[in-house]
């Protein structure tokens, strides 16, 4: 088997690696490991894949690693096309610079009085993320100078152009220094963007993550100590506080699946059972149900679980340990499909507990990362 890589391999500092260990990154994404050293040599890159496959830290961990924080200008400017997507990337940036000193960043974006991003331009960031119109109304007024930006990335080209940010991209490229890296990032690459690229970036790298089915390297596996009574309870705020869109829960008997589903309801949580009890029919029904993300939770037995093949599960909840390893390969590959992201959360209840897990990990040859609770100051 191939060696796997580790975020260690790629050149990055060691703030960084610390970074990543507290969000829980155990390994890089496969657009992670092809674009972070080209970024670092300072390459011109395109960076072609789905959404969900770890493009942010992708452009972000070289873009922190090579700013100078002693500079307290703009050296590294993002563009997104929505509000959302700038606030997202300039969290992440904000979670991945955690350890390096002097490093800051804003996110500019409209809608929002511009009072506040002038001072915080003023105060002096190296890392400038926003949205096209917004970035151009602050070049305008001077209050955004450019004369330093060492590299510039377009996240989700293909979205900007769509919108109609054709204009204002390449406006702001061309104002920005000669000298100075272009970085595409998009989930395709039809030829209006291939133009650009043409037109703006000096021979680009170009590196394609295609389609691709599960690996365990694409799901994050932790686990939390916790009582049995309080189980629910900490399930229920993780599933809020991720926003998780899908998630998958197993149990190991039908009492807990239906139990845990009708707490899932008095909480808020729109939450359907799975198991052996159900027709086919009836199965049928929830498995539409989920699939349209009308109910976001599916509580499940293993038997159940056979066969759910829905793309888009963000999470896997062990809210009962699996009794043996395969089952737990089986269930935690419910998430991390089609070359995305996912997250195993394991509860461990006692010693026992904590012995089948360990087997597991010997079983994956992975170690699962303890978690903390979340603390109260987190769900408000
Ligand atoms: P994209 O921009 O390709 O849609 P994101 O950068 O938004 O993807 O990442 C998708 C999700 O995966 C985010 O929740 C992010 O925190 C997480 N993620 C990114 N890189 C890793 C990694 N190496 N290991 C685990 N999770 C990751
Ligand atoms: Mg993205």
């Amino acid at each position: 088997m191939e060696k796997e890589l580790l975020f260690s391999d790629l050149g990055v500092s060691e703030e960084i690696l610390r970074a990543v260990e507290d969000m829980g990154y155990t390994h890089p994404s496969t657009i992670q490991i092809q674009s972070i050293p080209l970024l670092l040599e300072g390459k011109d890159v395109i960076g072609q894949a789905q959404t969900g496959t770890g493009k942010t830290a992708s452009f972000a961990i070289p873009i922190i690693d090579q700013v100078d924080p002693s500079l307290n200008r703009p050296q590294a400017l993002i563009l997104c096309p929505t509000r959302e997507l700038a606030v997202q990337v300039e969290g992440e940036i904000v979670k991945l610079s955690k350890y390096k000193r002097g490093i800051s960043s804003t996110c500019i974006y409209g809608g929002e009085s511009i009072d506040r991003q002038i001072k915080s331009l003023k105060k002096g960031v190296q890392i400038v993320v926003g949205t096209p119109g917004r970035i151009m109304d602050h070049m305008d007024r001077g209050t955004l100078k450019l004369d330093q930006v060492g590299i510039i990335v377009l996240d989700e080209a293909d979205e900007m152009l769509d919108m109609g940010f054709r204009e204002d991209i390449e406006n702001i490229l061309s104002n920005c220094p000669e000298e100075r890296q272009t970085v595409f990032f998009s989930a395709t690459m039809p030829k209006p963007i291939m133009d650009l690229t043409k037109k703006f970036q000096n021979n680009p790298e170009i590196v394609k993550v295609q389609r691709k089915e599960l690996t365990v390297e694409n799901i994050t596996q932790v686990y939390y100590e916790v009582k049995q009574a309080l189980k629910l309870e900490l399930m229920s705020r993780l599933i809020n506080l991720n926003q998780f869109a899908l998630s998958v829960v197993f149990c190991n008997t039908k009492r807990v699946t239906d139990e845990v589903t009708e707490e899932l309801m008095a909480r808020g949580i729109m939450a359907e059972a799975l198991h052996g009890d159900l027709s086919q029919a009836q199965r049928t029904k929830v498995m539409g149900k989920f699939r349209k993300g009308h109910v976001s939770v599916l509580v499940a037995t293993d038997v159940a679980a056979r066969g759910i093949d829905v793309d888009n599960v963000e999470a896997v909840f062990n809210f009962d340990l699996p009794l043996d390893e395969e089952n737990y390969v089986h269930r935690i590959g419910r998430t991390g499909r089609a070359g995305k992201f996912g997250t195993a959360i394991s509860f461990v209840t006692g010693r026992k507990d904590m012995f089948r897990l360990r087997d597991l990990e010997k079983f994956i040859k992975t170690s699962i990362n303890k978690m903390s609770p979340p603390s109260v100051a987190d769900l408000i």
